[in-house]
């Protein structure tokens, strides 16, 4: 019921209750990569129907998950500390009571952060399961000290014209505009523009597809490089391998399926490492017939 609700809604959270005094979890050792520390911080799970999946027969769908009907499915978000920054990539969904969620901060002081520590705050895209941590229930913000960027086109693409966005998704364009006016009054939210460099070894790619404005963060250091790819992949049991499978939130599913591709091919020629919002691990792609294997990276 809850993925079938995820099928048509897709988009605004309630609000985080994040605690002001996360507990002390067992710690959660980071990826390095040249001078980069990587975090993965789980907010939450959703379980995401197969029926979501488009192209692909059921009978495959279900074989390719493991003989079930729906993936039991992470909700990330990223810490990555690099030279002079702290930045979180996406906010996970915050506290939501249809599901497991508003893990962030508990996780961000299992790897030794706070939320006063985050200094920049980039979001893949506007959908709840990203944005969901921005705020304290109170209606502030989590993050008190934190630049907050999104691709100008993304957010253009929510609230300047709903008249181009399905009917269903049309009331949350004054939803949204209240969350980002909330840093925006602090002087904390600012735009850029589509493949942006947004400090020294860090630029955002143009992803567009699963939403108008949909961005990869990629992050270099010492010839590593690291991506974090938001939901240019949602299946990892079937999109790695099946590339060309598209899901029923991508909004406009030809391109999410070219950008896929495109980016996967990149990826894999250059031994990029993949961060994502819905994969249970980190990993760099190896191609593998018409598609990828999945490597996890300790
Ligand atoms: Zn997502």
């Amino acid at each position: 019921m809850r993925a079938l609700l995820l099928a048509t809604i897709l988009l605004l959270p309630g609000t985080a209750m994040m605690s002001s005094a996360p507990t002390t979890a067992s710690r959660l050792e980071p990826l390095r990569l040249g001078q980069l520390q990587v975090w993965k911080l789980q907010d939450g799970r959703i379980p995401l129907a197969a029926s979501l999946l488009k192209g692909l027969d059921p009978a495959d769908a279900r074989r390719m998950l493991g003989g079930k009907d729906a993936a039991d499915t992470p909700v990330n978000a990223f810490l990555v500390r690099m030279p002079g920054r702290t930045v979180l990539v996406d906010t996970g969904i915050g506290q939501d009571p249809e599901d497991d969620s508003g893990h962030l901060v508990d996780q961000l002081a299992s790897a030794g952060a706070t939320p006063a520590d985050i200094d920049l705050i980039l979001i893949t895209h506007d959908h709840f399961d990203h944005i969901g941590g921005l705020l304290k229930a109170d209606g502030t913000r989590a993050f008190p000290n934190a630049i907050l960027r999104v691709a100008r086109r993304e957010h253009a693409f929510w609230t300047e014209d709903p008249s181009r966005l399905p009917e269903r998704l049309r009331d949350r364009a004054p939803k949204l505009k209240a969350l980002f006016e909330v840093y925006a009054k602090a002087g904390a939210f600012r735009p850029f523009e589509d493949s942006e460099e947004l400090a020294p070894g860090l630029r955002a790619i143009p992803a567009h597809g699963h939403t108008g404005g949909h961005t990869v963060y990629a992050f270099t250091s010492e010839g590593r490089e690291l991506w974090c790819i938001g939901d240019l992949i949602h299946f990892g049991a079937v999109q790695f391998q099946r590339p060309e499978i598209g899901v029923a939130f991508d909004l406009d599913g030809d391109r999410a399926v070219k950008v896929r591709q495109e980016l996967f091919r990149e990826a894999a020629r250059r031994q990029v490492v993949l961060a994502g919002a819905h994969l249970p691990q980190i990993v760099r792609i190896i191609p593998k017939g018409a598609g990828y294997d999945a490597v996890p990276v300790p």
